[in-house]
């Protein structure tokens, strides 16, 4: 078995035929520029720490090409860190999809019909950690809880309320 690629950076003069299959590993060093281009695209304004990833992003991808348009199967996992939207809390969490995509392979600067669906070739070489990256950040979960029935915080003193009832008298849940 190959090892897994490190990176998404495909030459179109080797491309093979068939069409081929990969597994991947990319760290979150390579990926955070591209993540956080992902989440500031359209107007997406981050709230918060930008979202943390804990581990490789890990899968396969397969890739078949018919003459500039690239179809993508695969899927993807990776362990994050997410910010519980009532407690504030920090916890661990795994995200993942499967990828079932179409692209096409344009020149820089080339006018698209749609511009979400376009990958840039430039010198024989394109590069899918871009498109990766969206797709992390579309199955990012929109309302997070560290657990279903998370308490939040008390509305008057801030306690956390998962660790017990708070002490300042006038205890205010939110409501949910
Ligand atoms: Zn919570
Ligand atoms: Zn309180």
């Amino acid at each position: 078995m190959e090892a897994a690629r490190d990176n998404l950076i495909f030459n179109l003069e080797s491309w093979p035929e068939a069409g081929q299959r990969v597994d991947f590993a990319l760290a979150p060093s390579t990926l955070s520029p591209y993540l956080e281009a992902a989440m500031t695209q359209d107007g997406d304004v981050l709230e918060g720490e930008p979202p943390q990833l804990l581990s490789s992003l890990r899968g396969w991808l397969s890739l078949d090409l018919f003459g500039r348009r690239l179809r993508l199967r695969g899927s993807f996992s990776v362990k994050v860190e997410l910010t519980c939207h009532r407690c504030l809390a920090l916890f661990e969490d795994k995200i993942g999809d499967t990828i079932e995509e179409s692209v096409d392979l344009v020149a820089p600067g080339e006018e698209a019909a749609d511009r979400e669906t376009v990958v840039e070739v430039v010198d024989n070489h394109f590069d899918l950690t871009p498109l990766l990256c969206e797709l992390l950040w579309l199955s990012w979960p929109m309302k997070v809880l560290c657990r279903p029935d998370c308490l939040g915080l008390c509305l008057s003193c801030g306690a956390n309320l998962n660790e017990g009832l708070c002490s300042c008298g006038k205890t205010q849940r939110i409501r949910h």
